[in-house]
């Protein structure tokens, strides 16, 4: 938790997300072909589980997400998820009571209940989310919404927002909407997902509270999970045992389209969820959950040291090793090696204050980074002013005094070396 001088809650620390991609790139075929190949059905079946299983653990804190969407939702090479754009949740001040509302929602995952409400004066309750997560776990296992298909009415099909008002989707009681040459069948699931699916989309029309919880999907993805099998034919294609028999396979004999082809898959994982709650700390609001505040890496800022301290004894090494070289009476050679010195010192300057820049202000090592960049940076100018000084007022015919400055030099550099990997080293960031 970061405060102010004052104490008050300015925001908060939190690992960065990084390596990931949003959900459209690994359900939509043709966006997985292209970023993420090696990402199959049993890869989509983790992301289901492990969004699942956060928004359950987002739930139990009493919070609703309400705007649940693809692009919300981020997923790295792990099938490890990150839910972005946190600062429209629904958030209840437990002191208070009173409500922050979720004031924006996104076309097609509103359910029933709330079209045509304002947003900004109504309360929802994760009962809405549960219809927005089905809609989410639809799209990761089946690539598309299902409240789409060919429709069998009269006239033009209405718009998607108006099949969800009278619950038209491609497996609904008496539905004018029916499964396309397209549609890969609900049976294709583990039977427990099929009855999950159908008891929202179903059940839950008319009575919300129906829809399965997001915690009822957890459980049910873990056991659909166990029960994918590898097809014996394509090394990519995952599919459940309670089908008997490979649909991809099926699928490809009988559209000539495989949305699987075959590629390996990286090593994937669940891992408990965490949410940063800030309810029982001095807040009347959670904090904007930043992604991107702290997306600068230790990793980059090694790099930039190295750089940069490399930089100057590299230059050290050029400047002793030309001065040794040039001729015994040479006050011209002292000169330059002043100015090459300066060069040196300026570039690692330069470098440390660029990064330094980046860290956001909130972060508490920024203050203290930048004073002892200027306290480092000064410790090198000093040095380089003093040897720079000192050769010229040496004799004119004076290789000793030449070799000293480099010598000098060479201190200054270890110096300032040392001083910006002293401070380099605090700025890690701990998880
Ligand atoms: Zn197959």
């Amino acid at each position: 938790m970061l405060l102010d001088a004052g104490g008050n809650c300015v925001g908060f620390l939190m690992p960065a997300v990084r390596s990931s991609r949003e959900l459209p790139s690994i359900y939509h075929p043709r966006l997985r072909k292209k970023n993420a190949p090696g990402f199959n059905w049993y890869y989509l079946h983790v992301t289901a589980l492990n969004t699942a299983w956060i928004i359950q653990a987002i739930h139990e804190k009493g919070y609703v997400l309400g705007d649940i969407k693809p692009q919300n939702i981020l997923v790295n090479d792990r099938a490890l998820v990150a839910v972005i754009d946190t600062d429209s949740f629904q958030v209840r001040d437990s002191k208070t009571g009173k409500v922050y509302r979720c004031t924006v929602g996104s076309d097609g995952f509103t359910p029933v209940e709330l079209l045509g409400k304002d947003f900004s004066t109504t309360d929802q309750t994760e009962i809405c989310d549960r219809f927005r997560l089905a809609v989410l776990i639809h799209y990761l296992l089946f690539g598309y919404h299902p409240f789409s298909g060919e429709w069998t009415g009269a006239g033009e099909s209405p718009d998607q927002t108006e099949l969800i008002r009278k619950g038209l989707w491609y497996d609904g009681n008496n539905s004018l909407i029916r499964p396309s040459q397209t549609t890969i069948p609900l049976d294709v699931v583990h039977p427990e997902i099929k009855r999950l699916f159908l008891k929202c989309f179903n059940d839950g029309h008319s009575s919300p509270k129906l829809r399965p919880t997001a915690e009822d999907w957890h459980n049910v993805l873990q056991v659909a999970v166990n029960d994918l099998t590898i097809c014996g034919k394509v090394d990519s294609h995952h599919h459940s045992r309670s089908y008997g028999k490979c649909y991809w396979c099926e699928r490809k004999a009988k559209l000539g389209v495989d949305i699987f082809p075959g590629a390996t898959v990286e090593s994937i994982t669940t891992v408990s969820p965490k949410v940063f709650v800030a309810d029982d700390q001095d807040c009347t609001q959670v904090s904007q959950l930043s992604l991107n505040s702290l997306a600068l890496t230790n990793k980059k800022w090694k790099t930039a040291s190295i750089v940069g301290i490399t930089c100057i004894l590299v230059l050290t090494a050029i400047t002793l090793g030309g001065q040794l070289l040039s001729p015994v009476n040479s006050r011209a050679a002292v000169r330059n090696s002043g100015v090459m010195m300066a060069l040196a010192a300026g570039i690692t300057g330069f470098i440390t204050s660029h990064y330094l820049q980046k860290l956001p202000n909130t972060h508490p090592a920024k203050k203290k980074g930048v004073t002892n960049s200027i306290v480092g940076i000064a410790c090198a100018l000093a040095v380089v002013a003093i040897v720079f000084v000192g050769s010229l007022l040496s004799p004119v015919n004076s290789r000793a005094a030449v070799r000293n400055s480099g010598v000098i030099m060479a201190l200054a550099a270890g110096i300032t070396g040392f001083i910006t990997s002293h401070h380099l080293q605090k700025l890690k960031i701990k998880p």
